[in-house]
Formats: C-alpha cells, sequence, structure tokens
C-alpha cells in the first residue's frame, strides 16, 4: 500500500489543530503507520525544500518551520498520496478550497500547517529523511476489510 510523508507545521503545532487534522485522517479511513514530534533544523530544511532554496521567501519558510517542534507522520492507503494531497487543498491557505484543511484552517501562503509529499518516489525519499525504518509500523487494522473491497488492496 502506499505512503505518504506528512508534517504538522509549527502553525498548526502552535495553534492547537493537531487533533483536527489527526481526526480528518483517521475518519478518512487513512492509516497512521508512524508519529513522532521533532524540531527542525536547516540542515534537514535544506534538503526538504531544496526545490525553494532560491525563493526569497526561504529564509523566512525555514524560521517558520523551526519556530516551533513540528509532528511528523507517515500515512498509508491506497492511493494515499494524491488523496491525502486533495485533503491538504491548495498551498495558499486564501485559496484553498473550503473543505480541505489548508482551506478550513489557514490564511497564509507560508503558515499553512500541514505538509504532504507530492508523489510516491518523493513520499519514499521524504519518508526515509523523518524516520528510521524501525520508526515505522507496518501492521494491518483489525478494520481493513471494512475500509477496502478485498480487489482494491490484492498487489497493493
Ligand atoms: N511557500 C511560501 N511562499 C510561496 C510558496 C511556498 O512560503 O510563495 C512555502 C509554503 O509553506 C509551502 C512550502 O513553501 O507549503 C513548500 O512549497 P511547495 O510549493 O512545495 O507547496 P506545498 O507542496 O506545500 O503545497
Ligand atoms: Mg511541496
Amino acid at each position: 500500500m502506499e505512503q505518504t510523508l506528512v508534517i504538522l507545521k509549527p502553525s498548526c503545532v502552535e495553534r492547537a489543530l493537531i487533533g483536527e487534522v489527526i481526526n480528518r485522517i483517521q475518519k478518512r479511513g487513512i492509516i497512521i503507520s508512524a508519529m513522532k514530534m521533532m524540531m527542525l533544523n536547516m540542515d534537514i530544511l535544506k534538503e526538504h525544500y531544496a526545490h525553494l532554496v532560491d525563493k526569497p521567501f526561504f529564509p523566512g519558510l525555514c524560521e517558520s518551520m523551526m519556530a516551533s517542534p513540528v509532528v511528523c507522520m507517515v500515512l498509508k492507503g491506497v492511493d494515499v498520496v494524491s488523496v491525502f494531497r486533495t485533503m491538504v487543498g491548495a498551498t495558499n491557505g486564501r485559496k484553498a478550497a473550503p473543505g480541505t484543511l489548508r482551506g478550513d484552517f489557514c490564511m497564509s501562503g507560508q503558515a499553512n500547517i500541514i505538509h504532504a509529499s507530492d508523489s510516491p518516489e518523493n513520499a519514499l525519499i521524504e519518508i526515509a529523511r523523518f524516520f528510521k525504518p524501525e520508526e515505522v509500523f507496518d501492521y494491518t487494522p483489525s478494520s481493513l476489510s471494512f475500509l477496502y473491497a478485498d480487489d482494491e488492496i490484492t498487489n497493493q
């Protein structure tokens, strides 16, 4: 089954929205395979946001990502990368659709409460960046047969 890397940013942690986000993840039927709180630093942010290092907002972005601890998670599900990106919504919270996490919980293009991997390939790279293999738990929840039809999870 596909995995994705999620970071609840300082704008989520400081605004006490961790529970709201986890509630939506679990209500959707997405499996949480790993979760931990950590403090980010410039080394990991330069890697994680390598596509943005030359942007004028990069220093401010890094400062905002180090303003408090973050919560990192690995989520699991069929097509979970695209399913969860749709739940997250557009990068700029002011443009994100109502019903999405950003569209319901933020007003900023930077303090937009959450990161989610944008492709299955990047998800694997990002999971390895933030988690040791033994921190990711590949258990099967007993509710699995009520989350999917059998033919949706074979070969996943
Ligand atoms: N960001 C920003 N200003 C911008 C674009 C992005 O501060 O004009 C920040 C924002 O926090 C965003 C992060 O950089 O979530 C990563 O940008 P990306 O384009 O990868 O957006 P995402 O994948 O998070 O939607
Ligand atoms: Mg991105």
